[in-house]
C-alpha cells in the first residue's frame, strides 16, 4: 500500500495554506556548528503564528472543508498547540471551533483557547469524557473532527515545513524532527525524501513515555504510561487504532533518539543563552539531541524549533537550573 500522504498532497496543502501561515526562517547556528563540526541550521518554526507548526496542519484541514462543513464548524480535544492552532484557523476561515477538554485543565489554558475565538467545552474529569462530547458534536451537530496528527490533511499540512527545509538548504543531510504522534515527522519525512532521497530523517522524543518509539519496537501501536515531562507537547499516545502516522513513520524514519529530562533542559538553555530563542521543551529536543552527542551525520544538519508555548515562569525555572524531580535518577 502506498503512503496515505505523498509529495502531491503536500504541494497541494502548500498552495492552500500559503496565505494563512508564515514561511518561517531558517538560520545557521554558529555555536552548534562549531560544537558539532558540521553546519547546523535551525528552522525557527516556534515563530509560527499561534507559536507552533500545528497551524500548518490545522489550516490545511480547515481549508479542504466543504461550505456546509465549514458552516457547521470544527472540533478537537486538545488544550495544547493543536487546540490553539485549530481555534485560530477556524476563526480566520469564519468557521466555528469547539475545543473539548476535561475539568482538570487549568484555567489559563481555557482562557488561551477562548482568547483565540474558540468555544471551550468543559466536560467530565477525563480525556475520555471529553472525547465522548466530541463524538456527540460530530453526530448531532455535523461538526468535523480535526485530529492533532493521525489525519492525512493534517500530515500534508505539517509536510509543508519539510518543503521549506529542502528549498532553503538543498544539500541537507540530516533533519531532526520532534516525534510524538508522528504528524510532523510523517509529513516532513515524506516531503524531504521526495525532494532529497539521500537525506536522513531522525525522530527525537523524550525518554519518558515515548509512545511512537515503543510502538515501532513492538511493530504495532501500543500504549505507554504518560509521565510528566518538560517536553509536554510530546506527551500522549499514538492511538491504538492509528491509521496514518504509524505506518508512515515506520517506513520513512531513519532512527529515533530518546532524551532525558536533563538533556531537554540543556537544549532549552542553549536555545535561550546561545541562540536567543525562547522555546518550549518539545521545541528544544533537536538541539538537545545534538548537544548530547546523540546524532551522527555526514553533512549539514537541520534542527526544527517546533514551538514556543511554555509558561514563562517554568521557562525561567529551567534557565535557573531548577528541574522537576526525576524518578529513577538523573537519566530518567
Ligand atoms: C505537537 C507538537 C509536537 C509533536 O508533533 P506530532 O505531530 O504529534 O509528532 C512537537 N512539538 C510541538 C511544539 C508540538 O506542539
Amino acid at each position: 500500500m502506498s503512503a496515505p500522504v505523498g509529495i502531491a498532497e503536500i504541494e497541494a496543502a502548500r498552495g492552500r495554506i500559503a496565505s494563512l501561515v508564515r514561511r518561517t526562517d531558517m538560520v545557521v547556528s554558529d555555536s552548534l556548528t562549531e560544537r558539532i563540526g558540521l553546519p547546523v541550521h535551525l528552522k525557527l518554526e516556534h515563530q509560527q503564528i499561534t507559536g507552533s507548526f500545528k497551524l500548518r496542519g490545522a489550516s490545511n484541514a480547515v481549508a479542504v472543508l466543504s461550505g456546509e462543513e465549514r458552516a457547521a464548524g470544527v472540533v478537537a480535544v486538545s488544550t495544547g498547540n493543536h487546540g490553539r492552532a485549530l481555534a485560530h484557523a477556524a476563526k480566520v476561515a469564519g468557521s466555528r471551533a469547539v475545543i473539548c477538554m476535561s475539568s482538570l485543565v487549568p484555567q489559563v489554558k481555557i482562557d488561551a483557547i477562548e482568547a483565540l475565538g474558540a468555544e471551550a467545552r468543559i466536560g467530565g474529569a477525563s480525556q475520555d469524557e471529553a472525547q465522548r462530547e466530541v463524538d456527540r458534536l460530530v453526530r448531532d451537530e455535523g461538526m468535523t473532527l480535526v485530529p492533532p496528527f493521525d489525519d492525512p490533511r493534517v500530515v500534508a499540512g505539517q509536510g509543508t515545513l519539510g518543503l521549506e527545509v529542502v528549498e532553503d538548504l538543498p544539500e541537507v543531510a540530516t533533519v531532526l524532527v520532534q516525534l510524538s504522534g508522528g504528524g510532523l515527522l510523517a509529513g516532513v519525512a515524506a516531503a524531504v525524501k521526495a525532494r532529497r532521497p539521500e537525506a536522513k530523517v531522525i525522530g527525537v522524543s523524550m525518554r519518558r513515555g515515548a509512545a511512537m518509539h515503543a510502538s515501532l519496537e513492538a511493530g504495532k501501536p501500543v500504549e505507554v504510561e504518560e509521565l510528566p515531562t518538560l517536553a509536554d507537547s510530546l506527551g500522549g499516545g499514538i492511538g491504538l487504532d492509528n491509521r496514518v502516522t504509524f505506518g508512515m513513520v515506520r517506513d520513512l524514519v531513519d532512527g529515533v533518539v530518546l532524551l532525558s529530562e536533563a538533556e531537554i533542559a540543556e537544549g532549552m538553555r542553549h536555545c535561550y543563552w546561545r541562540e536567543r530563542q525562547i522555546v518550549e521543551g518539545a521545541g528544544a529536543v533537536g538541539v538537545a539531541a545534538l548537544l548530547a552527542g546523540k546524532v551522527q551525520s555526514d553533512g549539514p544538519v537541520v534542527a526544527i524549533l517546533s514551538g514556543c508555548n511554555i509558561d514563562m515562569a517554568q521557562h525561567f525555572d529551567v534557565l535557573s537550573g531548577r528541574l522537576p524531580e526525576e524518578p529513577g535518577g538523573a537519566d530518567g
